[in-house]
């Protein structure tokens, strides 16, 4: 951010700094000259933008209500929509420099929430991911909770399969009380069975020193119930070596937890002292043990296994992506483990498929498709309970992972956060299927701005019609005075005749 800034002033061009980084920390000195926007005024980016562009520098910071869920926007990934559930969150963990920008728990209401699912998969999206700093503490401040939303969210999703929830990270203490309304949530065939649940380390003395509000048997409880009542369960974590404080023994603690489990996806991370927070003014860990504990830890999960065994099963796969090679597209399974599908063609983008894995490798899956379950066609233009129509073909650009986990949900560890993988903007060049979409958003763009120039159109007359009232009025006013005049000329007259009359008499009389 700070190169971009410089070149962007040496280049003397108008400068808007959005997001975490200037809500959090808006006394930066690299943000001296530019103009900011908070993480919730994001909907007035473009008066912003027109105030910079005339020379003024905007600071528009404080928090006020929750951005509205349907703000103009182009997917990065077409069949994927982020949808935030909520900002914020409850916890004060001593290393995180995001609650500084995101602040308390402020969540959508579930009405608006469910209306937006509607809207989405009407547009063809095939999987919705639900995001948050914790899910797991959605609704407490407006008095509802996750299982109730994810229930109502899963009412909406069409019958036949074609499009996938995925409920994004949650940290274990809200979650807790409601394991088993979640574990029945994770099991519908709708629903991923998938859930990332950031660990962050397996000490307990290094959890409190983090104020993470939850312990290492809390974790397990969390754990092991999913993966007990949910069939296929896959739970990733994250981690933070050399958090202050921590011990060989700590550390050991962690190594032990993350071998006991298996997880097949581990966000390791070395800590670093984000400034402001608590944990930046507590005593470092060297920075040569903080990388070799950091090295040990990811030669230990880089050594499982987890996919082995899997040759040879069908499994139900929903295709979103390419992949960076160009060749395969990008599958997941139910329990969201990655399936690499070679020489199909991209139409199946979008498409939801059973698959044969036909070999496995450490961090994904291969497969072959056997049948097309749904197309990418969205099933508004689909009777519900067919699914031998044609495919359309798209393509969609893959989600950018955030800065500190291959995850897309807003960070909750280490403070690394990446803001959400979709823009606000339209790219220039796109695929035919995404300048269509551009097209379209211009198009409700336009009617937006078109919309604008009407009502500044309809004050018009109105302005006039003042303009008019007053000119009457003013002529109102003319007459008036013209007949008061006149009245007073009368009145001269007839003053003058009188004392003329009166002179005449007295002369005549003498
Ligand atoms: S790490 Fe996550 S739960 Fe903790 S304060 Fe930050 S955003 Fe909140």
């Amino acid at each position: 951010m700070d190169t971009l800034i410089s070149k962007g002033k040496s280049a003397n061009k108008p400068l808007v700094v959005a997001g975490c980084v200037p809500q959090g920390s808006r006394n930066l000195k690299e943000l001296e000259g530019v103009s900011i926007v908070g993480v919730q005024q994001i909907d007035r980016v473009i008066e912003v933008v027109e105030e910079t562009l005339k020379g003024h520098e905007v600071r528009l910071l404080n928090r006020r209500t929750l951005p509205a869920l349907d703000l103009p926007k182009v997917r990065k990934n077409k069949f994927i929509e982020i949808l935030p559930i909520n900002v914020g969150c409850l916890g004060a963990c001593t290393y995180c420099k995001t609650k500084h920008a995101r602040g308390h728990l402020g969540s959508y209401t579930m009405e608006s929430l469910v209306r937006r699912v509607k809207s989405v998969i009407s547009e063809g999206v095939r999987e919705v991911w639900l995001s948050s700093e914790d899910t797991g503490a959605y609704g407490r401040d407006i008095g509802v909770n996750l299982p109730i939303l994810l229930k109502a969210i899963i009412a909406e999703l069409p019958s036949t399969g074609s499009t996938m929830l995925r409920v994004g990270m949650t940290n274990p203490p809200y979650i807790l009380e409601h394991l088993k309304e979640i574990a029945e949530v994770l099991c519908h065939p709708s629903v991923y069975s998938f859930l990332h649940v950031p660990v962050q380390s397996g000490s307990n003395s290094v959890l409190t020193a983090m104020n993470r509000e939850y312990t290492v048997e809390e974790f397990r409880t969390v754990v092991d119930t999913l993966t007990t009542l949910v069939p296929g369960m896959q739970i990733a974590t994250d981690i933070i070596c050399g958090f202050p404080g921590e011990t060989d023994d700590d550390f050991d603690q962690t190594v032990e937890l993350i071998k006991e489990y298996k997880l097949a996806q581990v966000h390791i991370s070395q800590f670093y002292p984000r400034p402001g927070t608590p944990a930046a003014r507590m005593k470092k860990v060297p920075s040569a043990i903080v990388k070799k504990r950091s090295r040990q830890l990811t030669a230990v999960f880089e050594s499982f296994t987890p996919y082995n065994g899997m040759e040879g099963l069908i499994e139900r796969v929903w295709i979103t992506d390419v992949a960076a090679d160009g060749i395969h597209l990008v599958g997941h399974t139910k329990g969201y483990i990655q399936v690499l599908i070679k020489e199909s063609p991209e139409t199946l983008l979008g498409a939801s498929a059973t698959v044969r894995i036909t070999s496995v490798g450490r961090w994904s899956v291969f497969g072959e498709v056997i049948e097309i379950l749904s197309s990418s066609v969205p099933d508004r233009a689909l009777n519900k309970d067919d699914s031998s129509h044609n495919i359309s073909s798209s393509c969609g650009a893959g989600a950018e992972p955030c800065a500190c986990s291959s995850e897309l949900d807003s960070c909750c560890g280490g403070g690394h956060c990446a803001d959400t993988a979709e823009a606000t903007v339209s790219p220039l060049n796109g695929t035919p299927a995404e300048d269509a979409q551009n097209v379209n958003e211009r198009r409700k763009r336009k009617t937006l701005v078109s919309n604008g120039t009407e009502s500044v159109e309809s004050r018009k007359p109105n302005l006039k019609e003042e303009f008019i009232k007053v000119r009457a009025s003013t002529s109102q006013w003319n007459y008036i005075d013209k007949s008061l005049i006149a009245g007073i000329i009368l009145s001269f007259l007839v003053a003058v005749v009188s004392l003329s009359e009166l002179w005449f008499r007295k002369t005549k009389s003498s």
